[in-house]
């Protein structure tokens, strides 16, 4: 099953993953970080494609996505 991890500590909260998901299973926390923003979380993994469309659209490079074994952040496309 894919998965992604968010880098809190780099996430602003500027909501492009969350709009961007086709499943629609990223929100926002309901916490801030210590730089003050809510972050990306994705709330139902069971329904990820592994399309890594969340970590394209990141502009700070905050999501990684592992598909079967393998990861993907920005930096691999
Ligand atoms: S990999 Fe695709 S389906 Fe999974 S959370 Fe990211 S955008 Fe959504
Ligand atoms: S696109 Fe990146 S910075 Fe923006 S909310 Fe998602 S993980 Fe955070």
């Amino acid at each position: 099953m894919p998965t992604i991890a968010v880098d809190k500590n780099h996430c602003k909260g500027c909501e492009l993953c969350v709009k961007s998901c086709p499943q629609g299973i990223i929100s926002l926390s309901k916490e801030i970080t210590l730089r003050g923003y809510f972050y990306a979380l994705m709330h139902d993994p069971s329904r990820c494609l592994g399309c890594r469309i969340c970590a394209i659209v990141c502009p700070d490079a905050a999501i990684e996505v592992n598909v079967n074994g393998t990861a993907y952040s920005l930096f691999d496309y």
